[in-house]
């Protein structure tokens, strides 16, 4: 194999040497298949490519200090990606067969899980998609469960820097009591055009307010939200909202660090009142906020006026990090080393 050059990866896809998956045909999964090539071969008809009958995961396994390669939470992922099959009528991939997947894609690809040193890791993306034909709008009767893994370079190559939100009130990410809490690809096509446009003017993603009113925060297009004052970590309850592991995660660590963390609704007004504020989830673990520009309004929100995170996002991205790696105890069970 030539070289990869783990210092200077990007989070873009890479071919790994196998990806493994399962079939559900005839009202049951089968056996977990290892497949070399990237290609899947499907009926035209599939309803995946025609009633959204799709959802993912997102996970990452890191190399430690010693050497052993640990996977963050897969079971949480695994609970999720079951949610979102009950949301699109798909067949739920059981835990069971979820965790074995992820630890198959780790065992196979294990050249391909990025050296301790290199502060990158190994990013597993878990896919459900129906494949069984429809043309009538209906679930499909078959289904396909694929993992594929690539490295990925640490988010932050020139280190943890804040970055840059708008809010829009010309799109919705998710209706109301829509898909927003299933990790749906779908909800992915609808946020393009907006994300695009906060591109073009320099921002690094959109900060959706609710559908309904306009009123609250909901999250930041593929991140929650999070800010943080007097002490207390405080992160929007939303139907719309997804739930993010990594959120979940930093609302348990800000406590252990001594902070109050509370989970309710965020009234647009009190961003003012922030003292700092982040985007959370796999990715980036945490992406400061620098500002957020209301582009209706005009009225910008500013969190760091030194082009510096605050110190509560860095303590509780280093500490995360430290979990994941297995530089820290891991108190809470999250991490699972891979036996290889
Ligand atoms: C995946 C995702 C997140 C982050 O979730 P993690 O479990 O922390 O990776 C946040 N918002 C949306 C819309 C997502 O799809």
């Amino acid at each position: 194999m030539s070289e990869i050059d783990w210092s200077n990866l990007s989070f873009s896809y890479m071919k790994a040497d196998y990806n493994v998956r399962c079939y559900y045909r005839d009202g049951k999964w089968g056996e977990l298949e290892i497949h070399s090539s990237e290609m899947i071969s499907m009926h035209m008809a599939a309803t995946c490519l025609h009633y959204g009958q799709e959802a993912f995961e997102g996970l990452k396994a890191f190399e430690g200090k010693d050497g052993k390669v640990r996977v963050f939470r897969m079971e949480e992922n695994a609970q999720r990606m079951i949610n979102s099959a009950n949301g699109l009528l798909m067949a739920p991939v059981p835990e069971e067969l979820f965790c074995n997947a992820v630890q198959k894609a780790i065992e196979l690809n294990k050249r391909f899980v990025p050296p301790y040193e290199s502060g990158a890791s190994l990013y597993i993306r878990p896919l459900l998609i129906g494949t069984g034909a429809k043309v009538g709008v209906s679930p499909a009767d078959e289904y396909l469960f694929i993992i594929f893994v690539t490295p990925v370079g640490p988010y932050f190559k020139a280190g943890f820097k804040p970055t840059n939100m708008m809010i829009t009130r010309l799109h919705d990410r998710a209706a109301p009591l829509g898909t927003g809490n299933i990790k749906a690809g779908g909800n992915y096509g609808a946020s393009l055009v907006a994300g695009e446009e906060a591109h073009h003017k320099g921002y690094s993603a959109v900060l959706y307010l609710d559908s309904r009113e306009k009123k609250f925060i909901d999250e930041c297009g593929p991140a929650n939200f999070f800010g943080i004052k007097n002490n207390t970590y405080i992160t929007p309850e939303s139907k719309s909202i997804l739930p993010s592991v990594t959120n979940k995660s930093l609302f348990q660590l800000a406590q252990d660090m001594g902070l109050k963390a509370e989970r309710r609704p965020i009234p647009l007004e009190e961003l003012e009142t922030f003292e700092e504020a982040g985007a959370c989830g796999t990715a980036a673990v945490i992406s400061p906020i620098g500002k957020i520009d209301d582009i209706d309004t005009g009225k910008s929100y500013i969190f760091s006026k030194d082009g510096n995170p605050g110190k509560n996002c860095e303590m509780l991205y280093k500490k995360l990090r430290a979990i994941q790696y297995g530089d820290e105890p891991d108190p809470y069970g999250w991490v699972t080393v891979i036996e290889i």
